[in-house]
């Protein structure tokens, strides 16, 4: 089969277009021809190297397509049928999996990070992992959708319990989580602010239904959310920005409010001030993935269309490495798709 690998870690010239060994299918395994994998910035990580991945490697944590085959202890689904891939790898048999807290299994991991992913044009899959789609979703939506709306529900509903009047801040309303966490947060009754650093990425945040926008380049993010909240701050912060935006994401919070983050996509480092902190009695939450149980929880929304995937472009998979430099320039709204 077709796959995109990298034997070496570096810029977008490592990611090998070429032939590979289809999986061999175990007896518990669904094998998955894959139609659609949205990219992340985990890819991006992975290709320029982080520790425990393995090479070859092939990237690729948001699948969806049509099984092509089960094996012979799977009863309950057919060739045929359209699917996505849960965005995690877990055991599914300790006692963190099996109370239902997948994320804190001590073989967690992400899709395509410790394992191979679905750059690829077949992928083999336990069961647990595999979820019929229905077909007003088409593949690029359906591969859009898993590791960013679980994310997003997990950091709001799972780590900040969201209410309904609360004012959300959520950054970045072009990213996969920005504009996954915009709809949930919205969805839960809450007034949302988002940020983006243009124009057309600002109306497309007013589409997904921010209540109010504020342009990061032209604005000080803290400033403005101080006046639509009449000097009072917001009751959740949505970070995954990192060293960029930390200290605005923590000014911005009202006394007793949360910060929730799940990356730091432009840098590792923020300070804290432990006065701040205390004096106005605020939360700072950390927050990884979800559960399996959340996922089939914000999949309820998805399918029913109250929740909608955010597909920016596709990309043939054997121009993966424009893909990778599209997302490199965070030219995107919403997720970019690769189609082996
Ligand atoms: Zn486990």
């Amino acid at each position: 089969m077709k796959a995109v690998r990298i034997h070496e870690f570096g810029g977008p010239e490592v990611l090998k277009f070429e032939d590979v060994p289809q999986p061999t299918l175990r007896k518990d395994q669904v094998l998955v021809r894959v139609k659609a994998c949205a990219l992340n910035h985990l890819d991006l990580w992975i290709r320029k190297g982080l520790p425990g991945v393995k090479l070859p490697h092939i990237n690729g944590s948001d699948v969806s397509g049509d099984i092509a085959e089960v094996g012979e202890y799977i009863t309950d689904l057919k060739p045929g049928q359209r699917v996505l891939l849960a965005p995690l790898t877990f055991c599914n048999h300790c006692a963190e999996c099996t109370v239902g807290r997948q994320n804190f299994c001590p073989l967690f991991s992400v899709l395509g990070y410790l394992n191979d992913g679905g750059n690829a044009e077949f992928i083999a899959a336990p069961r647990v992992s595999v979820i019929p789609i229905p077909d007003s979703l088409t593949y690029d939506e359906a591969a859009s959708v898993p590791l960013v709306f679980l994310t997003a529900w997990h950091m709001l509903v799972g780590r900040a319990q969201i209410k309904p009047g609360q004012t959300v801040l959520v950054l970045g309303a072009g990213s996969g989580v920005g504009s996954a966490g915009i709809q949930i947060a919205k969805m839960w009754g809450a007034r949302v602010i988002t940020t983006a650093g243009d124009e057309t990425k600002l109306e497309k945040g007013r589409d997904l239904g921010a209540d109010y926008t504020i342009n990061h380049y032209k604005q000080k993010i803290s400033e403005e959310v101080r006046k639509i909240t009449a000097k009072r701050g917001a009751d959740v912060v949505i970070e995954h920005v990192g060293a960029a935006t930390w200290d605005e994401s923590v000014k911005s919070l009202r006394p007793g409010g949360t910060l929730v983050t799940c990356g730091a996509t432009t840098g590792p480092e923020g300070k804290i001030d432990i006065r701040f902190l205390f004096s106005r009695q605020l939360s700072y939450l950390g927050s990884y993935m979800g559960s399996m149980g959340e996922l089939h929880e914000v999949l309820k929304f998805v399918f029913s269309g109250q929740l909608k995937p955010v597909v920016d472009r596709s990309f043939p998979l054997r121009e993966v490495k424009a893909a990778h430099e599209h997302l490199e320039r965070s030219a995107q709204f919403g997720k970019v798709i690769l189609n082996p």
